[in-house]
């Protein structure tokens, strides 16, 4: 059967990269294998479920290009369903009303746990006969649990071998706060049969509802997928990852500037290497090379370093067009309307970038000339006249070069250079870039020079030579 997989998220938060990575590894699979992917909004959480997160998740996906098939499941529109199930489950004797309290719950836990006993459900309401507690749910506050049977469920999961449980020390677990309010381990039954999925990858924090899940599958007859439980993501210091990293959400790093590229080629590495050891990974040669035998079991340790060094990687490397759009929502329209020129200053630039917003702090002076210290002109021990000198050389050099027509990189550095290696390097290239940036870093003038062009260029090194008349 063509392999059919989900990716489930509640929608109680903005989505984290943990839940991101688990998305991933259920992309790359159904792509692998042909297969289908599917997106299911776990949000019978009513009080804790949002639109707005929802969102969140939609976009995330979409800005990754995880594109899923079919229409979205929303598991609030399938309370009917749920319904039948639970109703089934009651009428076989394989679910009941309970109706046991906060407080004696935790009476009896503190009981257990004083007596050295792992706390499970003692199965008080187990024995109300079936009419009696269905008088009693009409009146009183219930919720529904599931008769967890007492024998042991062994599955095979893809990363981590064969897995065992005793389903006796689980006991009654809670599957429905009522009839109409299932619950996560149930509705996420009911919908892994209905949707036919068959393998179910997640993350390992997920490995102890495993075997709930296959005791409520066996009992209403339903078919066990295969699982696929994806290693922890742990922190530099090898122990679990802070909050901070492992509900830092999606968004955060979008709005920071990283590109999805970048993101892509972290995630998956967080688990799984491919068949060639290499840090640089494309989505296409993954979806080609993946397999569950390449996934590790230990836990994944979230290396922020790597993803900086990737992101610069993939922002030197992405077409110059591309680039300058995705940059483009982070620095003022105005830099913009001449996409030429906007184009040439990022191209300029792209090697000092580590996120997309450090444009904005690098390139301003390519559309602005912010103020300056006149004696940053200097360059080291250099007498002033000789700057301007050079400086008013090198103007009429300028205005000399042609027409704009040839206005080319190479025009301009030819007559750059040749002034530079007659009248000292530094003391025509440091006062001219100077002059042309404002800045004490920045890239070299002949390259400023071309992307301002003649006349902003004549402008700017008049402004200089203001500066230096000025200073004593
Ligand atoms: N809704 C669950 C979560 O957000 C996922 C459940 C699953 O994959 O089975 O973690």
């Amino acid at each position: 059967m063509t392999p059919r997989v989900r990716f489930a998220p509640s929608p109680t938060g903005f989505i984290s990269l943990g839940n991101v990575r688990t998305a991933l590894f259920n992309w790359i699979f159904a792509r692998h294998e042909g297969g289908k992917f599917f997106l299911r909004i776990e949000d019978t959480d009513k009080e804790r479920s949002k639109k707005e997160y929802e969102k969140s998740i939609l976009e995330g996906l979409a800005w990754l290009g995880l594109q899923w098939d079919e229409e979205i499941v929303r598991q609030s529109e399938r309370t009917d369903i749920y319904e039948k199930y639970l109703h089934r489950l009651i009428d076989e004797n394989k679910a009941y009303f309970c109706f046991c309290s906060a407080e004696e719950l935790e009476a009896e836990r503190q009981a257990q746990l004083s007596q050295g006993l792992q706390p499970k459900y003692g199965g008080r309401c187990r024995s109300i006969p079936k009419g009696e507690a269905a008088e009693r749910a009409e009146r009183e506050s219930y919720v529904i649990r599931f008769k967890m049977p007492s024998h042991e469920v062994a599955f095979t999961d893809l990363v981590r071998g064969k897995v065992v449980f005793n389903l006796d020390l689980i006991g009654d677990v809670i599957i429905a706060k009522g009839l109409r309010e299932p619950l996560y381990n149930f509705a996420v039954v009911v919908d892994d049969e209905e949707m036919q999925i068959t393998h179910v990858i997640r993350g390992e924090d997920h490995i102890s509802n495993t075997p709930k899940q296959i005791a409520i599958q066996e009992v209403l007859g339903f078919k066990t997928p295969i699982y696929a439980h994806l290693p922890l993501i742990l922190g530099p210091d090898k122990k679990k990852l802070s909050k901070r990293y492992l509900d830092a959400s999606l968004k955060d790093f979008k709005e920071r500037g990283y590109l999805p590229e970048a993101m892509l080629n972290f995630l998956v590495l967080l688990g799984w290497h491919p068949t060639v050891d290499k840090e640089i990974v494309s989505m296409e040669e993954t979806v080609k090379d993946f397999t569950f035998r390449k996934v590790q079991k230990s836990g994944a340790v979230f290396n922020q370093e790597k993803l900086e060094w990737l992101n610069a990687y993939y922002l030197k490397n992405l077409p110059i067009e591309t680039l300058a759009e995705r940059i483009r929502p982070f620095v003022p329209e105005e830099w913009t309307k001449d996409a030429k020129k906007f184009r040439e200053v990022v191209d300029l630039e792209k090697e000092r970038l580590r996120h997309l917003p450090d444009l904005k702090e690098l390139a301003g002076f390519f559309f602005e000339l912010s103020d300056y210290q006149p004696s940053l002109l200097i360059w080291k021990n250099s007498p002033k006249p000789v700057i301007v000198d050079n400086l008013s050389f090198i103007a009429n050099v300028i205005r000399g070069i042609p027409n704009h027509e040839l206005w080319s990189k190479d025009i301009v550095e030819r007559y750059i250079m040749s002034v530079a290696s007659e009248k000292g390097r530094g003391e025509v290239l440091w006062p001219l870039r100077v002059a042309l940036s404002g800045k004490d870093a920045s890239p070299g003038p002949v390259e400023i020079l071309y992307v301002l062009g003649k006349e902003e260029s004549l402008k700017r090194i008049g402004k200089a030579l203001e500066k230096l008349d000025a200073l004593q």
